[in-house]
């Protein structure tokens, strides 16, 4: 599959990528039971109780699951919900969004394009310039500063 990742020079690149696919045995083994609980059975952290809701460092936000690069930091913003909140995805490749009638509700719900890793929901409440709102788990993201980009590099 094709995705977008970031090159040591920290610039977004198409990479050619096997989807990452691993049974709920081996996620539970490489996650937190809190982040599998989320990321993988599709839960929701308790609001303004996520570790990367008050984070205002420049830098990546990736999956916790398989390390593609999902948001930036330059499209975070406070949507007083309680909720790491983003007008847009670093690329839209790299979220897929999937119809949810869960709870009697009709959201959209978005994933990690590579492993389906659970990440929130996304709304059309947002700021401009897109008018969306995706509302991630802390819990489902890994926050990398800028300075420390070239560890990313290449979606490891
Ligand atoms: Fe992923």
């Amino acid at each position: 599959m094709k995705v977008k990742v970031f090159s040591k020079s920290g610039q977004l690149v198409e990479l050619d990528s096997p989807r990452v696919v691993k049974t709920d045995d081996q996620w539970q083994k490489i996650l937190t039971p809190e982040q599998y609980k989320i990321a993988r059975a599709k839960g929701t952290e308790r609001p303004f109780c996520g570790n990367l809701l008050d984070n205002h460092q420049e830098g990546v936000y990736t999956c916790v699951c398989c390390g593609l690069p999902l948001f930036s930091s330059d499209s975070k913003f406070n949507s007083g919900t309680g909720w790491p909140s983003f007008f847009q995805p670093v690329d839209k490749e790299n979220v897929i969004e999937h119809h949810d009638s869960t709870y009697g509700m009709d959201r959209t719900e978005i994933l990690c394009a590579r492993c389906d890793c659970h990440l929130g929901h996304v709304f059309e409440d947002g700021p401009r310039p897109t008018g969306l709102r995706f509302c991630v788990n802390s819990e489902s993201l890994k926050f990398t500063p800028k300075d420390k980009i070239a560890e990313i590099a290449e979606g490891k």
